[in-house]
């Protein structure tokens, strides 16, 4: 194989045959090809594209370069749900207690805060002592007891794909639909699954916020999902407001709690239950959205979805008494309020103003070697379409101390813009893609109670 060929090839438009990518993989895994030759290769995929069958086979060649979770094993489907990344979206640390609770095997493996976006993994971090650095043996282990593990990319689940992503990262690379729909589904065919959802986000928040890019970005997934016997559906949410009301490490596992006793904001639990009933629905859990809904409320209204979370929370080696005594997570010193500087209607909540401040508050990396505060955020009460006076309670800032504040204040100066007239957000659920519809989601029934 010589490298600078196959870039040339890219470069001028033409495609790299499968025994090639399969070669390249293996051999960039293998530290064989130097950074600088991948790097240029991706920067021509970046402006050429890839075909349909160089994402299929690049996406067999990352789930090679490392282990699969083998769960065949399990009598009951095997479920996960992905999102595309958001701000204030805890959907994740709710979703995966929700869904095992009910009966499912959820090997949910989640990522680090990413650009503006938050993590589950840094989320689950600020439980005192949780491990989300499990091997997969272990985590074999646990699905098997309890049906549920919540871990990280280790270092054994499509290795290949780890370090092309660093590297995509840092060469403004990272936003070419075949590229993050086969190293997205690369670890998550390894997890074994039977089914997956995604969550798909929209709108300003979001790594593509435009719709009809987010639809081909679906397709690719589930394109690449069917040929290898995993069904996969995909909801469209929005990502034009953050999710629910609180932003920040800590708060959102807060948050999450909160809704898993079934005192969720709305908006949250709507598309938790959305994205829920998909999963319910593709493991055969239950025949109609309907089902799924009543099923997941009465796991929530019982107590067995929080018992769920708790028993995974004390199997990764985390203080389960988080759940009844909330004191014991990290928190911020000082809080401030943010009220409204005028009256009007609430034109915008910029989740990237949002994400990025708090990173500034050191809720998140600046460089992968950062370590995050998690007791620091922001709680915002308002969301777009509100109308508010002057001197509104509007949102409450999180920070460690007085100049956090300060600082926390002028992000939420950008990120909340209080308009003259009423503004329309976008549907929180807006669109229902599987391998043979692309459908406006229409559940007007469906909503939390
Ligand atoms: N998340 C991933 O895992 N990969 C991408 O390319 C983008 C988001």
């Amino acid at each position: 194989m010589i490298v600078p060929r196959l870039i040339e090839r890219k470069r001028d438009g033409k495609r790299l045959e499968d025994a090639e990518w399969r070669e390249l993989v293996q051999a960039y895994a293998a530290g064989d090809v130097p950074d600088y030759q991948m790097s240029a290769l991706l920067m021509a995929i970046f402006f050429r594209g890839l075909d349909s069958g160089e994402m299929n086979a690049l996406t067999d060649s990352m789930i090679a370069s490392g282990e699969r979770l083998d769960l065949s094993h399990l009598p009951v489907p095997r479920l996960d749900k992905h999102s595309t990344g958001g701000v204030g979206d805890k959907v994740s640390l709710i979703i995966a207690p929700l869904i095992a609770s009910l009966g499912a095997a959820v090997p949910m493996m989640s990522g680090r805060g990413l650009g503006h976006t938050g993590g589950t993994l840094d989320k689950l971090e600020s439980i005192p002592g949780f491990r989300t650095d499990l091997s997969l043996d272990s985590a074999r282990r646990q699905i098997d007891l309890i049906g549920c593990a919540m871990i990280g990319q280790t270092a054994e689940i499509a290795p290949a794909d780890g370090k092309l992503y660093a590297l995509r990262d840092a060469t403004a690379t990272v936003e070419v639909i075949p590229l993050i729909a086969a190293s997205i589904m690369s670890k998550k065919l390894a997890e074994g699954l039977t089914g997956l959802v995604l969550d798909v986000k929209r709108g300003s928040g979001a790594f593509i916020p435009d719709a009809e890019r987010g639809v081909a970005l679906a397709g690719a997934m589930i394109e690449l999902g069917a040929a290898r016997g995993c069904p996969v559906v995909a909801l469209l949410t929005a990502m034009d407001r953050p999710l629910g009301f609180a932003c920040g490490n800590a708060l959102e596992v807060r948050e999450a709690i909160d809704a898993l006793r079934g005192e969720g904001p709305p908006d949250l639990m709507h598309v938790t239950f959305a994205l829920g009933a998909e999963m319910l629905m593709l493991g055969g859990n239950a025949s109609t959205a309907e089902d799924a809904w009543e099923s997941m409320l009465s796991a929530i209204t019982s107590g067995r979805a929080i018992e769920k979370f708790a028993e995974i929370i004390e199997a990764q080696g985390g203080d389960p008494r988080i759940l009844d005594d909330q004191s014991r997570l990290p928190s911020a010193p000082h809080t401030a309020w943010f009220e409204a500087a005028s009256s009007g209607f609430v034109a915008e909540v910029s989740p990237r103003a949002v994400g990025y401040g708090i990173i500034s508050l050191g809720g998140g990396r600046r460089t992968m070697e950062d370590t995050v505060d998690a007791g620091v955020g922001f709680i915002i009460a308002c969301k777009p379409g509100e109308r508010v006076s002057a001197g509104d309670r509007l949102a409450t800032i999180h920070a460690r101390d007085a100049d956090g504040i300060e600082k926390g204040r002028r992000v939420l100066v950008e990120a909340i813009v209080i308009g003259d007239g009423p503004v329309e957000p976008l549907d929180l659920v807006s669109r229902r893609i599987t391998g043979t519809e692309n459908a406006v989601w229409n559940r007007p029934n469906l909503r939390p109670r």
